[in-house]
């Protein structure tokens, strides 16, 4: 009689079991998914948090203005060197010289994501975008140039070239007067070769103006 009860004892646990399995499995068929389908819903309904680090950035603003000044100080404190900057000197319209940057070079296969970059930038102009799509088939394409929009309008326009003194532009002439006589009494000599006569002595062309004998320079 005991092992009846038991018998019936242990189906009954058996389904009540089952049930709670099946509430279980049931509860889920009707709860939202949180799973992502990749690359499927990439544009749909992908959503990557805002404060994923996926890739350093310049900031922009809506002129097309960074707010680097090329201090260098995040390459400093970089422990990795993944950042390396390159400056150049412009000279503004007031005739004042000033650094710039250059290049702004950025290895993301050597990133580490600390952010030691973007918080010690005393100019705010750095931030991490959560662009997280990133694979390449090289590591050469991870190393990118964080200023690669061209620069705006009202930059400073180059330097103008500084005009040449009355003697500069002497010496040019002079030369270029030595070179023409030198390539004309040249073409004499080949003409008179040609004809069975006896050259007469060609001028040297790449003869600095300085080497000349005094008499030329009298003459
Ligand atoms: S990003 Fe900031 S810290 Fe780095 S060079 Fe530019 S201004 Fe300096
Ligand atoms: S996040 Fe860290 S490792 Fe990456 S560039 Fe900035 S300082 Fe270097």
């Amino acid at each position: 009689m005991a092992n009846i009860s038991e018998y019936f004892k242990s189906v009954g646990q058996g389904v009540k079991s089952l049930l709670t399995g099946m509430g279980v499995t049931g509860k889920e068929l009707v709860t939202p998914k949180i799973t992502e389908q990749y690359p499927e819903n990439r544009k749909t309904t992908l959503q990557i948090a805002d404060r994923f680090r996926a890739e350093l950035t310049l900031k922009y603003d809506a002129e097309g203005h960074h707010k680097c000044i090329a201090c260098g100080i995040c390459q400093m404190n970089c422990p990795n060197g993944t950042i390396k900057i390159d400056t150049k000197m412009v000279e503004l319209p007031d005739g004042k010289k000033k650094r710039k940057l250059d290049k702004y070079m950025y290895d993301l296969g050597s990133c580490t994501f600390c952010m030691l970059c973007v918080t010690t930038c005393p100019q705010d102009a750095l931030e991490f975008s959560n662009d997280f799509e990133q694979a390449v088939f090289t590591r050469g394409k991870l190393v990118k140039q964080l200023n690669y929009r061209p620069e705006p309008a009202d930059a400073p326009a180059p330097a103008p070239k500084p005009a040449m003194s009355p003697e500069e532009l002497a010496k040019i002439k002079a030369e270029a007067l030595k070179k023409a006589e030198a390539i004309k009494a040249a073409k004499a000599a080949a003409a008179a070769k040609a004809a069975g006569e006896t050259p007469a002595e060609a001028p040297k062309a790449d003869k600095p103006a300085g080497d000349q004998p005094k008499n030329d320079a009298q003459s």
